[in-house]
């Protein structure tokens, strides 16, 4: 008899349990319809998730989805991570910003390189919510030559002072946890003279700005954090050796860049299906927008660009999974998702015609949300250059002498 046919997958799922996984995934998609769509008009309006929307956000566990169990988190793995943003991201933007800095850059520090005691002291809370992550990396002369940063950490007794100023930090406004940044070694203006440092909301010497205007993202406060003088004890340095804080960053970055891919196809999905309603309805030239082929064509490059993005994401996931070096992989994830989702935006506000542009239905407030996606986290340049960058080595290092 023949052997029976086997699934040659080149990289094996990386779910622990699939069935209760998906039945999670289940539980999620339908959470984000009945709970968080409804209230994106609401938080839109208020600048703000509302304390309800929060509190039941946490009693789904959304904070802790990355977080180790031990510490009271989900533990996922990268792709279960990946999975789960694909879900969680149908919404407006605002709401897995919320809990997306305790899942992915204001953990993550943490989770990566922590001493034993940092991370009981803080990853429970913030997989329960109880406390907000933020990651303060940026500076005004700072931004993508962010080894260039100039906050100072000065050693004293058993104490860092901080001084200095970060911009555009995510949840700066109501983080109670802040991984920063900061020089260590004033004579090595390199990577490795920056150390991480955790610092509590209340330590003295630190505080943050207003909320700035956005352009769009309302409901996620993003300010700036200073520091005056900041006391922070030395047992906060993340790891507890300076000089590391860049090798952490970039591990946290490697991660992100595949979380942020994912949560830039949510959005694209979403709109995807606003857009195929809307077209789905409207009538003119006395038959339904759908059935007019350039609108299907605009139907289908979206569609196209989305499937592309989720299987470059998954196959990047698995292998990181699976402990391979998928720092170019990374980039090329959060490069290509973001702008698919800026293109997917402008080609759904098209289909919606004079609707697109008027805030009641909901597609230019995604409009102006997704536009952030092609700047944080790196811009789209700077990893054109690292995939390049990449690209160039791996040829070097094959070029016969
Ligand atoms: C709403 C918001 C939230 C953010 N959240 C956080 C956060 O939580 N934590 C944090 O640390 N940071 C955060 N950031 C900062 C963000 O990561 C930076 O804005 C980003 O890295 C770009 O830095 P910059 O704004 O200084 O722009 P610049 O670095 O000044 O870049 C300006 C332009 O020049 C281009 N450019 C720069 N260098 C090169 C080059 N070598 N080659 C080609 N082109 C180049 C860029 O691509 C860009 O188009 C956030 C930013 C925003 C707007």
């Amino acid at each position: 008899m023949a052997p029976e046919p086997t699934l040659n997958l080149p990289f094996p799922a990386m779910i622990r349990d699939p069935k209760s996984f998906e039945a999670f995934l289940a539980t999620l998609r339908n959470f984000v319809r009945t709970r968080l769509v409804p209230e994106e008009t609401r938080v839109a309006r208020l600048d703000e998730v509302p304390a309800d929307v929060v509190q039941d956000m946490a009693a789904q566990g959304l904070f802790g989805f990355s977080i180790p169990e031990e510490y009271g988190g989900a533990g996922m793995t990268t792709e279960e991570l990946i999975l789960a943003a694909l879900e969680l991201s149908q919404c407006s933007v605002a709401f897995r910003a919320r809990v997306g800095t305790n899942t992915g850059i204001g953990s993550e520090a943490l989770v990566a390189d922590g001493t034993p005691e940092q991370k009981s002291s803080y990853l429970p809370r913030l997989a329960s919510g109880a406390i907000t992550g933020a990651f303060a990396m940026t500076e005004p002369e700072a931004g993508s030559d962010a080894v260039a940063l100039k906050t100072s950490a000065v050693r004293d007794g058993d104490h860092y002072v901080l001084n200095g100023t970060k911009c555009f930090i995510t949840n700066a406004p109501i983080a109670g946890l802040f991984t920063v940044f900061a020089r260590t070694d004033p004579a090595n203006l390199g990577a490795s003279g920056v150390s991480a440092f955790l610092v509590e909301r209340g330590t003295s010497g630190l505080s943050t700005g207003p909320a700035y205007q956005k352009m769009g993202q309302e409901g996620s406060p993003v300010s700036e954090v200073h520091f005056d003088n900041c006391r922070v004890p030395a047992a906060n340095i993340v790891g507890g050796v300076e000089g590391k804080g860049f090798r952490t960053a970039m591990k946290v970055l490697n991660k992100q860049r595949l979380h942020l891919a994912a949560l830039c196809i949510g959005p694209a999905i979403r709109m995807l299906d606003d857009a195929v309603r809307f077209v789905s309805e409207r009538q003119q030239f006395g038959q339904v927008l759908a059935e007019f082929q350039l609108v299907q064509a605009l139907i289908a490059d979206c569609q196209t660009e989305i499937h592309a993005a989720r299987a470059l994401v998954l196959e990047t996931t698995r292998k990181r999974d699976l402990g391979e070096d998928v720092t170019m992989e990374a980039s090329i994830c959060k490069y290509f998702a973001s702008e698919m989702c800026g293109r997917v935006a402008d080609r759904c506000v098209q289909m919606l015609g004079g609707y697109g542009y008027i805030a009641d239905y909901g597609m230019e407030r995604f409009y102006r949300d997704v536009r952030l996606f092609r700047l944080y986290e790196g811009t789209s340049q700077i990893h054109q250059l690292n995939i390049a960058k990449r690209t160039l080595a791996n040829y070097n290092k094959r070029r016969p002498a």
